[in-house]
């Protein structure tokens, strides 16, 4: 709720300062046709200067800009709790993928999403990874996608199985694909891209077995958000 309030506000902010900065720029504009002489009576020699009457237009400019860069933060606070993250939808999106890789390999795939990580983020991510039974399949080769949303920072944890399988570096690929999506605001698209470049690595080592059992439920866990 706290953060929802935060972001209702530098949303109201951004509105604001786009409709000052729109206001600026159309006061700008009105007085540098004046200058120019395009609109007011032609007889009167009172008309600002072609330079001053730019300084609104600049003002209006910057305002309009401001506006937009808090209207990108209001949505990224938004969306900065294990709660608002995904939006129903897209945690639908998100959780078919899984789906779709588990019927072509024996491997588990999980995403993980926590509020704040006080220091080490691959630390933390492998005691979730724990917490959630992941190093209990069979062969070893669970996948967790592990968000921390206030940080916005991102971790993928494959199990000992599949990490001896994939080649070096492999892992960092994963992250830095993820990653790209994340910065543009597309959590989804990155989680789903992640997903897909995990699960073609799972399915290319672990196909699946004859009564392959799904070890661990397709859910998005979730930790607890501090403030
Ligand atoms: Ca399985
Ligand atoms: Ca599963």
């Amino acid at each position: 709720m706290e953060h929802h309030s935060t972001a209702q506000r530098i949303r109201l902010t951004a509105n604001v300062l786009l409709a000052l900065g729109s206001g600026a720029l159309v006061t700008g504009a009105l007085f540098e046709l004046q200058a120019l002489g395009v609109i007011g009576t032609t007889s009167s020699w009172d008309r600002p200067s072609v330079i001053e009457a730019f300084v609104p237009v600049v003002l209006g400019l910057v305002l309009a800009g401001l506006g937009l860069y808090a209207r990108g933060r209001a949505i990224s606070v938004a969306r900065a709790t294990p709660l608002t993250f995904l939006t129903a939808d897209e945690e639908r999106q998100v959780l078919d993928e899984i789906a779709l890789f588990e019927t072509r390999t024996s491997g588990e795939i999980r995403v993980h999403l926590e509020g704040h990580v006080e220091g080490d983020l691959l630390a933390r991510a492998r005691q979730v990874f724990e917490e959630l039974g992941m190093t209990a399949t069979a062969q070893r080769n669970g996948v967790l996608f592990f968000v921390a949303t206030e940080d916005r920072r991102f971790a993928v944890l494959g199990d000992s199985g599949i990490d001896a399988q994939v080649p070096r570096g492999f892992w960092d690929d994963v992250v830095a694909e993820v990653s790209a999506r994340f910065r543009e605001g597309a959590f989804a698209t990155g989680l789903v891209r992640g997903i897909d470049l995990a699960g073609e690595a799972l399915a290319a080592h672990f196909p699946p077995r004859t009564g392959d059992v799904d070890e661990l439920p397709n859910t998005i866990s979730r930790g607890e958000t501090e403030s």
